[in-house]
């Protein structure tokens, strides 16, 4: 049977890996659903992780969802000893507070540790947890798919936006290169204007030229010819009229010989 092929998992970890710096090993924090459908579906994290990462993990839970699976290791008590075997995060939740708080919790980026202090890919079956998670912008957020593929959820569009902006302000120059940049610019607009009125002057003299030459005239070979025919047509004409006179003055010679015979 042919392996099924998880969705987006390597161009999601690769872009997590790019914009937010996560690295090997990386470190997994299960909820108490996700670990049940790991069970139940005989999942080997190790092994399908290893193929696609080459890289180990580190697999956690929290104090507050241990808390939960206690209250129920009467119903879960598979789930609620592989739990028991995990690394704890302290998630400093003294009072305790639910799974999906303390997992939105922890992935805070917290001011007093300089903003984004943890690389946490969040594990849960949770689809109302996975999206509110998803509106964290550095938090990998992962799932079994079809029961039991490892999946990475494909990062927000608005994640996607920001991490746009981000680079786009990267890449715009501070004070001190404006100061530098900006005169270079100007020198470069100037000698393409310059550039270009070079182009068009050159255009309209070529214009000016072409617009003083004179036109040709038509072909002389075809004027030569119907000055033939022309002169062809004169030459018949003239025939004509000369017949036409001889023999008008004919006529008349022979009147007037009979005029003189009478008299
Ligand atoms: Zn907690």
């Amino acid at each position: 049977m042919k392996a099924k092929k998880t969705k987006g998992f390597k161009k999601n970890l690769s872009f997590y890996r790019i914009n937010f710096s996560f690295q090997p090993p990386y470190q997994l924090v299960f909820d108490g659903n996700f670990i049940k459908q790991m069970l139940d579906h005989n999942v080997d994290l190790d092994k399908q992780l290893f193929k696609y990462t080459k890289a180990k993990i580190w697999k956690h839970t929290t104090l507050c969802v241990l808390r939960e699976l206690t209250s129920l290791q009467h119903l879960f008590p598979r789930v609620f000893k592989y739990a028991q075997g995990l690394s704890k995060i302290n998630c400093k939740h003294i009072d305790g507070v639910s799974p999906a708080e303390c997992l939105i919790d922890i992935v805070q980026p917290k001011p007093e540790f300089g903003g984004i202090n943890n690389f946490f890919w969040i594990c849960t079956q949770d689809d109302e947890l996975r999206s509110n998670l998803l509106q964290i912008d550095h938090v990998p957020v992962c799932y079994l798919f079809q029961n039991n593929l490892f999946e990475m959820a494909e990062p927000s569009k608005t994640c996607k936006m920001n991490i746009k902006s981000l680079k786009e302000i990267k890449y715009l120059p501070n004070e001190k290169e404006k100061l530098i940049i900006l005169p270079i610019q100007k020198e470069i607009k100037k000698l393409q204007a310059e550039k270009r009125m070079e182009k068009e002057r050159k255009l309209a003299k070529e214009l000016a030229i072409k617009i003083k030459k004179p036109a040709k005239g038509p072909n002389p070979l075809s004027i030569k010819k119907k000055i033939q025919k022309l002169n062809k047509t004169i030459n018949k004409r003239r025939h004509k009229i000369k017949n036409k006179k001889t023999r008008r003055l004919n006529k008349q010679s022979v009147n007037n010989e009979i005029i003189e015979q009478n008299s």
